[in-house]
């Protein structure tokens, strides 16, 4: 049994704790939370920190196959620029993007992360997520304009789904990757498949190039895949929210990645038509490719529904949730930092389903522990050099 304390201890489902001792068993399952306030206490063998002690981080957007790109991408030139560099860059040098996978993953636990929605295109992640002591949520995606191609497209998502399932325990869903590079064709046999996903993820509104081509077939990046002889009339007609609402079914659980660009109208019209709808926010990566960010206040009435990712680094400087909190905080200054550390936390594991393990300091849950340290106790918020470190 060990005992972790810190200045404040929060257990994101309650109020933070000053002074909390967080009891550990040698597996990490928390087997009692005291409030030294509340009662005296026998703090031998307690580990006591300087700053904040907060369940593990989950990340609801991630692409770990992508660690090899880090630094290799030219940030703010928008959408069309980034997918192109994406593709040219992506397929280079497998060995280096599984070592750097590895890497990666060992970096992200150790800066707090427990769990992680991961999209998947290849196999390329997988051995080092088997290896890795954080949990994921595999998303295999399929994207394609080319109708001639959907037949191939979906056998190989479902043979990456098989393999992803072999390795280990981890959840697998077959997703689309947004609105703007799928056939008609590749969403009817998709369509099919949503009824048996208990996860559904999608980027969405994330610049304003995809709306515009998802929109109207037009803009930069129609003209990049013409250059490419992709056909830019296969996708279906209508705004990203038409096409959300004809493919995927309504009781669908749904992961909106990015929403950069969705106004505070839309998203209630989205929430209203998926109720089990998550958004996630990937603040460092929309600042990279565009650098602009959702107007966050916009979302606060669906809070219990908001969750952070990382993105890749391809369009990520890091990834650590840490930094995507702060930036969240820097920018939006009302919004607290308990509210914020929720949604990196607790509605994350709800999103993928871990919740009855990961997300809060609660007795019989496993999140992890991890020290955020300094931290500004005056303000209760993060500092601009504020790290996390992981205990448990
Ligand atoms: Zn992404």
């Amino acid at each position: 049994m060990q005992r972790f304390s810190a200045n404040y201890v929060f257990p994101v489902t309650g109020n933070p704790i000053r002074n909390g001792i967080v009891e550990v068993d040698e597996n990490g399952l928390i087997k009692a939370i005291i409030d030294p306030g509340s009662a005296p206490v026998e703090l031998a063998n307690t580990e006591f920190h300087n700053g904040i002690i907060i369940p593990g981080f989950v990340n609801a957007h991630c692409h770990t196959e992508l660690s090899h790109l880090k630094g290799k991408t030219a940030k703010d030139r928008g959408m069309a620029e980034f997918v192109k560099q994406v593709k040219q860059l992506r397929g280079e040098n497998t060995g280096a993007a599984e070592n750097d996978t590895a890497f990666a993953l060992a970096d992200m636990y150790r800066q707090g992360t427990s769990a992680v929605a991961d999209i998947c295109n290849s196999s390329v992640s997988f051995e080092a997520k088997n290896k890795s002591p954080i949990r994921f949520y595999n998303l295999i995606e399929v994207l394609g304009l080319d109708p001639t191609r959907k037949e191939m497209i979906w056998e190989r998502a479902q043979i990456l789904q098989l393999i992803a399932e072999a390795n280990g325990q981890n959840p697998v869903s077959i997703v689309p990757h947004s609105t703007y590079t799928l056939s008609k064709e590749l969403w009817d046999l998709l369509q099919n498949e949503f009824s048996n996903q208990k996860l559904i993820s999608i980027h969405f509104a994330e610049s304003k190039d995809d709306i515009e081509f998802s929109t109207s077939n037009s803009g930069q990046l129609a003209s990049v895949f013409t250059s490419w002889g992709l056909p830019i009339n296969s996708i279906p007609a209508g705004t990203p929210i038409d096409i959300v609402k004809t493919y995927i079914p309504t009781t669908a659980k749904v992961l909106f990645i990015h929403n950069t660009y969705l106004t505070e109208y839309q998203l209630n019209e989205v929430k209203q038509h998926f109720p089990n709808a998550y958004f996630c926010f990937c603040p460092q990566s929309n600042l990279y490719i565009e650098n602009r960010l959702p107007n966050i206040p916009d979302f606060l009435s669906h809070s219990e529904y908001l969750t952070i990712g990382t993105d890749s680094y391809a369009s990520s400087e890091s990834l650590s949730m840490l930094e995507q909190i702060q930036i969240i905080s820097d920018n939006f200054p009302l919004v607290g930092f308990s509210q914020i550390l929720q949604w990196a936390t607790l509605n994350g594991a709800r999103a993928l389903g871990f919740e009855n393990e990961l997300g809060s300091i609660e007795i019989g849950k496993k999140p992890g522990l991890v020290l955020v340290s300094p931290f500004d106790f005056a303000n209760m918020k993060t500092l601009s050099n504020s790290k996390a470190r992981r205990l448990v």
